[in-house]
């Protein structure tokens, strides 16, 4: 199955896509988690991308588009994927298009994770996140067992540089005029599933494994 999750910054798309990709064995690409690996090793790519990151701006359309095409022709992709934020502009959904169908591959559903704007700003500057395997983690809302340390995997957990008020605010924003119009691109194409994600986590997922099926 090839799906996409959509939803503001905290909505909780990482959240699910890790326990999605679990369930359903389905490679999770995230180009967050890919820009903030390329910074990890320094790439030249990643400088360029952690410019834009770190103000919470959206990083260019080329830049984001040249990589997810070269990820999706990883044999990994074969049995399946998810695709965790991206596309996050117009641009960006007819380009996914475009490669898509180039490689013969359909978009099953796309997931559309819905929560009210108010709630994101704790959601995002409470997060913390696994250095080792990208778990999401909350301080409050979602604690890890031990104080500082992964569930899964045991790894150190670390604040994310732009979950501050100010990153968060840019990225809302972005959100708001660039990502939003992509809900009624895919509703019109028919394969949008509006999920609620103001509820916990396991009911969250309850409803989008439901949505999948
Ligand atoms: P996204 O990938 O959409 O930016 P995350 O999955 O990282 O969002 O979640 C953002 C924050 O909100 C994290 O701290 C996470 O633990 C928390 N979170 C995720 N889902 C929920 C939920 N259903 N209720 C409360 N907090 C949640
Ligand atoms: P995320 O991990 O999805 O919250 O993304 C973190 C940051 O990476 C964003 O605020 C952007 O700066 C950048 N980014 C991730 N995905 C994209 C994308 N599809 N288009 C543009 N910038 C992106």
């Amino acid at each position: 199955m090839n799906l996409l999750i959509m939803g503001p910054p905290g909505a909780g798309k990482g959240t699910q896509a890790e326990r999605m990709v679990k369930e359903m064995q389905i490679t999770h690409i995230s180009t967050g988690d890919m820009f903030r690996a390329a910074i990890a090793n320094g790439t030249e790519m990643g400088m360029k991308a952690k410019e834009y990151m770190d103000k919470g701006a959206l990083v260019p359309d080329e830049v984001v588009i040249g990589m997810v095409k070269d990820r999706l022709q990883e044999d990994d992709c074969k049995e399946g994927f998810l695709l965790d934020g991206f596309p996050r502009t117009v641009e960006q959904a007819v380009a996914l298009d475009e490669t898509l169908k180039d490689l013969n591959i359909n978009l099953d559903a796309v997931i559309n994770i819905e929560v009210p704007l108010d709630k994101l700003m704790a959601r995002l500057t409470g997060r913390r996140v696994c250095k080792s395997c990208g778990a999401s983690y909350h301080v409050i809302f979602n604690p890890p067992a031990e104080e500082g340390k992964c569930n899964s995997c045991g790894g150190e957990l670390y604040q994310r540089d732009d979950d501050n008020e100010q990153s968060v605010g840019t990225r809302l924003n972005a959100y708001m005029e660039k990502t939003q119009p992509l809900i009624d691109y895919y509703k019109e194409k028919g394969i949008l599933k509006p999920i609620n994600g103001d509820q916990e986590i396991d009911k969250v997922l309850e409803e989008v494994l439901a949505a999948v099926k």
